[in-house]
């Protein structure tokens, strides 16, 4: 059983501007999956996520031993669309010192008095490691357009009147990655497409579970009223910025096993398309290795 990376394909989002948001199915499955009854399903999924947990964790080795590029992975999503558990399953398996997780909320008074980009730009993955944004540059034409008061409070010289204000911000993105990918950063965007149904359920699992309970704000109830707003907004930002370089993967994030594991192959997929190696010694080096292993066995 696999999830062909073919029927995955279809989850990628290229440049061409057709992308119609609304026409993606949050509960969509792969044809490895899909074909399966309900039940078989969903342990499938959980040991197609295990086998690429696995995969990840070799890819991720080599990454680090080649060391020559590096993997930043984005994650945008309304509430409760799963980004803290897809980080927390899909990069469980790789060694936590090839791998960092920055968040990104309410930029500081230090952050605003800089353009918007810095404050990510410094959390970039070197070389041979994964970086993951869980939330990222993208939320400065998210959450900052639906509601563009929240740049009245920053010191910019342009405010933001119309379309060329943000078309100007889609460029500086895509001028900004494609700066990356040509140095080596190899830039998987996810977007995690939940139902605006399922996001009820989840949010009344939270508001039912104690445990739970801190995950809700009422920020969260609040921004949920602004729904259509935000698919306006992600649908006008992932057309501006699917570029061939970086493409979108939009990922149906109802079933919360599938996009764990659909994002799983994504990433160990991507990873392994590198031409990656480990890295080749000279015939000095293999003469030095020699003579320490001669010196070693000397010991007695
Ligand atoms: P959470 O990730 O749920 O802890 O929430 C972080 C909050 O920070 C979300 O409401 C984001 O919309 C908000 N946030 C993140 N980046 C920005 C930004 N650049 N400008 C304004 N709000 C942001
Ligand atoms: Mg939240």
């Amino acid at each position: 059983m696999s999830m062909s990376a073919q029927s995955l394909a279809q989850l990628r989002v290229g440049p061409g501007g057709g992308f119609n948001l609304a026409e993606h199915d949050t509960r969509w499955l792969p044809d490895g999956l899909a074909s399966l009854k309900k039940k078989a399903r969903r342990s499938a999924g959980d040991r197609l996520l295990a086998a690429n947990k696995l995969d990840l964790e070799e890819a991720q080795a080599l990454l680090y031993a080649d060391g020559q590029y590096s993997v930043l992975i984005v994650l945008q999503a309304m509430d409760a669309a799963g980004k803290d558990g897809t980080i927390k399953h899909v990069m469980s398996g790789v060694n936590p010192q090839g791998c960092r997780v920055s968040g990104f909320k309410v930029p500081s008074a230090l952050e605003v008095d800089h353009d918007f980009l810095w404050r990510y730009e410094k959390e970039l993955p070197q070389r041979g490691q994964i970086g993951i944004f869980n939330r990222s540059y993208y939320e400065d034409v998210l959450v900052v357009r639906v509601h563009p008061q929240i740049l009245d409070a920053q010191p910019l010289p342009e405010k933001p009147d119309g379309e060329a204000f943000w078309q100007g911000r889609y460029d500086d993105i895509n001028n900004f990655e494609e700066h990356l990918v040509r140095n080596g950063t190899v830039v998987l965007k996810f977007f995690l497409n939940l139902s605006k149904e399922e996001q009820k359920r989840r949010f009344l699992a939270r508001l039912d579970t104690p445990d739970k309970n801190w995950k809700f704000s009422a920020a969260d109830i609040r921004e949920r009223g602004y729904w259509d707003d935000y698919m306006d907004a992600f649908g006008r930002c992932i057309n501006a910025t699917a570029t061939e370089v970086a493409p979108w993967w939009v990922i149906p994030a109802d079933r919360k096993w599938a996009a764990r594991a659909m994002v799983a192959d994504i990433i160990t997929n991507t990873i392994n398309s590198l031409d990656l190696h480990y890295p080749q010694l000279s015939a000095a080096e293999r003469k030095d290795l020699a003579r320490a292993r001669t010196e070693l066995e000397a010991e007695g």
